[in-house]
């Protein structure tokens, strides 16, 4: 571990990407077999493989006390630290310096031995359990390792890696096609396993496999309907975009399951539509966003929200928010009485919608719970902002427009998926510091001081602040979760683990100097919570200075409209 953890320094020493590669392809070259899928994974920033469902569990604040403990210190030293350099793994990497942490270079953790301890952190129940087995291991590392055990666990690696790179490291170091190690890393989610196929020259193993979850396809933004057909025209696919939960699913015979955007299993969570999918004449994997759906209507997100996270939901909560799949992609798909399913995803857009309409979805009405997604065709930009504007008078966020001849690319914001949204939709922010309320909110954690992404410097640069719009009940789960992800104590104001997710609705955005964004939103609301979306799906800064363009030009042109008018 603590080649790796050097190995980690010099490339985040290079900003370049060339260079990047060639010092990671001759590190992996040099491995033995145990120690490559690892330090594989461990490169993309996470504890586990995408695809492999387990978490750690562990929470920042368990790691910092954790630490200070380790290091004989009280658990501020910790906190002050952070707040020096907003790197959790840095301020670890400090403090154990500073406490003159230097155990004997012979009992350093091995690769296999840190993998090892982390699936037994998975496995403890219980912080205090998790946090003995953490205090195990990085009592045994010199503060680099730790830093970089840290950084690896709080999936917080910031050294300037994508998961492309990864890639791109692996075909270079065992000499394999670039796009061949790509498209296996797409149908398998596990770069750690995939590392082991490139070396072993058996990437042609990587197939389709029912209840092996693939990343999904994301759509990138579009600024408006002139762009979307210069990208995607002459004739595009248009559909709405729906507010709901995003969810693959697999089914083989009777057995049935969902997964979400972050490839967890939630069958359990919503069993109307695993009940009506058993009784289904075809085995495969449909691409799909779930919606509550009540008398032939869809119900609002916030509605959808009350079933989140529920394992086995009551029949009275069945009853009040009934949920249906609307299907929009398949992905593979084979006949009820085999287990080969074909995988579709290199077929056009236009094949695929054709094969998931000859699969006969049964609705609401006729006893199922699916639906399809509502596609029409669009040819110029009066018919797309026709669309728009009907999308819009239907209450959803604005339209998903895709080019009929797309293949299906896994994990990857291409272009062959544009959204289209409303110019003052909302934005999703991480939530990076809470404070105390006031009056009947005292005692609880329930303002919000939030960030967007800042890609290009690979941080979180807040932009607002705002108090929670949650019900009582969710701010008081959310005080306990905040309560356990401190990490550090500023009278009030806390910093806290920059992973949840809130949904934000807000005025207008300004240029400001008060958060780092440089911009602010004016009455900033903060409309739920967005559990399905991971913190890396956040708003990005550079989304925000797109919006604060569009409104500023937007705002003119009302006023020139006013002006001619009078
Ligand atoms: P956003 O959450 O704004 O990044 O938009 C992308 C998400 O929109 C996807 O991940 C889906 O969950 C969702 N979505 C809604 N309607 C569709 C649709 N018709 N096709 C594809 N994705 C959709």
């Amino acid at each position: 571990m603590r080649r790796w953890s050097e190995l980690a320094e010099r490339v985040a020493a290079t900003t370049r990407t060339s260079e990047k590669t060639g010092l990671l392809a001759a590190y992996l070259r040099e491995l033995e077999s145990d120690e490559l899928p690892i330090a594989a994974v461990f490169l993309t920033g996470r504890p586990f493989a995408e695809a492999d469902g387990r978490a750690t569990g562990l929470g920042w604040a368990t790691i910092a006390a954790t630490v200070a403990d380790v290091a004989g210190v009280g658990r501020s030293a910790l906190g002050e630290a952070y707040d020096r350099s907003s790197d959790l793994g840095r301020a670890v990497h400090d403090v154990l310096e500073a406490a003159g942490h230097a155990p004997d270079p012979d009992v350093s953790p091995t690769l296999p031995e840190v993998a090892e301890a982390i699936s037994r952190v998975e496995v403890a129940s219980g912080p205090a359990a998790k946090a003995a087995i953490l205090a195990e291991l990085l009592g045994r590392c010199d503060p680099l390792t730790a830093k970089h055990i840290v950084k690896v666990l709080s999936g917080d690696l910031r050294i300037g890696l994508r998961e492309g790179l990864v890639e791109a490291a692996i075909a270079r170091a065992f000499q394999r096609d670039l796009d061949a190690v790509k498209w296996a890393g797409m149908l398998i989610g596990d770069v750690g396993r995939l590392a082991g196929l490139a070396r072993d020259d058996r990437l042609a193993d990587a197939t389709l496999r029912l209840f092996h979850p693939i990343k999904f396809m994301l759509a990138s933004p579009a600024e408006d309907a002139a762009e979307i057909l210069n990208r995607l025209g002459p004739t595009v696919w248009v559909e709405d975009k729906y507010d709901g939960i995003r969810a693959q699913l697999h089914k083989s015979g009777g057995d049935v399951r969902l997964y979400s955007r972050d490839l967890h299993d939630v069958s359990r969570q919503f069993p109307e539509i695993v009940d009506a999918a058993r009784e289904l004449a075809w085995n495969g994997m449909l691409d799909g966003e779930i919606l509550g759906f009540r008398d032939g209507t869809v119900l609002p997100f916030i509605a959808l929200q009350a079933r989140l996270g529920r394992k086995d939901p009551s029949l009275r909560i069945r009853s009040e928010v009934p949920v249906v799949f609307v299907a929009f992609d398949a992905l593979g798909l084979g006949p009820g009485d085999s287990a080969v399913v074909e995988p579709l995803l290199r077929l056009p857009l236009t094949e695929r919608r054709k094969r998931l309409e000859e699969v006969g979805l049964p609705a609401p009405s006729a006893g199922g719970a699916f639906a399809l997604s509502h596609l029409t065709r669009a040819d110029s930009l009066d018919e797309l902002e026709t669309r728009f504007a009907e999308a819009r008078a239907r209450r959803n966020e604005g339209l998903m427009v895709k080019d009929p001849a797309s293949l299906y690319s896994p994990g990857r914001r291409g272009m062959g998926w544009l959204k289209m949204k409303k110019a003052l939709a909302t934005i999703d922010c991480v939530v990076v510091g809470v404070e105390v309320g006031h009056g009947k909110r005292h005692g609880v954690l329930s303002d919000y001081t939030f960030a967007v992404r800042d890609e290009a410097n690979d941080r979180l640069v807040t932009i607002g602040k705002a108090y929670s719009g949650l019900t009582d009940a969710e701010i008081a789960e959310m005080t306990r979760w905040f309560d356990a992800h401190t990490v550090s104590r500023h009278g009030r104001y806390r910093v806290v683990e920059p992973s949840v997710v809130v949904e934000i609705a807000f005025d207008a955005i300004l240029r400001s100097t008060r958060h780092k964004s440089g911009f602010a939103l004016r009455f900033p609301r903060i409309i739920g919570l967005r559990p399905d979306k991971p913190a890396s799906e956040a708003e990005t800064l550079d989304a925000v200075r797109r919006l604060h363009g569009e409104l500023q030009q937007g705002a003119e042109q009302l006023v020139t409209a006013g002006a001619r008018e009078s």
